[in-house]
């Protein structure tokens, strides 16, 4: 009777109901094209406001998504809103295999930059020794030489490579990699101390609902290096939008306060400024 007690006991969530209240930082926005007519600039500009998310990394295949999103965001801005815009690597899905030999790409990203407003280079997706390219590394470069961040959808190999070409680059790892063991993870973050990981589809940081222990001591020890992101890679993901950032809010809920607020917010506000 008692062992049942214990279990039935255990198996109630200690914060039930409880949510991370504060703002989000949604450092993993894609507004491709496909999205436009489905999800015009407003009613992204609603869902962002009804969902507490007070900045978003935006970039999109092509780029004038993103041009969109940063024009709105000019012409009638929201008080307390920001769009941190990257240059993206794809004009179309034919150049997701092949960006990182092209030289056209880190030309379209030097000529992109002319606008004068973006913070960063990415999402791109490099496997292995692809990233020993030089086309990566005069990419690489020209991010450190004008101050931009790259986010980085790689395995540990190309993360290895894309700091070998320049140990000044700034880079936030899509999905933390989606399945590195934190060990590894924390071997990285010590090694790279402009290493910061992006938390969206790395799924095993739940166990059952709740935060699985080993990710809550991780995201406690290591606060400052965490962010969050919605991965608006399809449609699909700006119908769940409020479900994604919800999911955030209720893990997030599980950490002390201040360590809540640096990964959902404080991390990516202070990478680009917007403190
Ligand atoms: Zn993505």
């Amino acid at each position: 009777m008692k062992r049942l007690l214990a279990i039935l006991i255990a198996a109630i969530p200690l914060a039930a109901g409880a949510v991370y209240e504060g703002p989000i930082f949604d450092a993993h926005l894609h507004y491709n094209e496909d999205a436009v007519e489905r999800y015009p600039v407003g009613t992204l500009m609603e869902l962002f406001s009804k969902n507490g998310v007070k900045a978003i990394l935006a970039n999109s295949r092509p780029n004038d998504g993103t041009r969109a999103l940063v024009e709105a965001n000019r012409k009638a801005p929201r008080p307390g809103f920001a769009v941190v815009p990257f240059i993206r690597v794809y004009r179309d899905r034919a150049d997701y295999g092949t960006w990182h030999g092209n030289p056209d790409i880190a030309k379209m990203i030097e000529d992109e930059h002319k606008r004068g407003y973006y913070r960063g280079v990415g999402e791109f997706h490099i496997f292995g020794r692809e990233a020993a390219s030089d086309v990566v590394k005069r990419i690489v470069d020209f991010a450190v030489a004008n101050d931009l961040v790259l986010h980085a959808h790689c395995d540990e190999e190309a993360l290895e490579l894309l700091f070998a070409h320049n140990p000044k680059a700034r880079i936030i790892w899509a999905h933390t990699g989606f399945s590195t063991p934190l060990d590894k993870v924390e071997a990285l973050f010590g090694k790279y101390p402009k290493l910061w990981g992006e938390l969206s589809y790395r799924w095993d940081v739940l166990e059952g609902d709740r935060l699985a222990p080993a990710w809550k001591a991780f995201f406690t020890k290591h606060a400052e290096r965490f962010l969050v992101g919605s991965d608006t890679w399809v449609n699909q993901r700006w119908q769940s939008y409020p479900e994604t950032i919800g999911y955030y809010r209720r893990w997030l809920a599980e950490l002390p306060p201040a360590v809540a607020e640096r990964i959902a917010w404080k991390n990516g506000a202070r990478l680009f400024g917007l403190e």
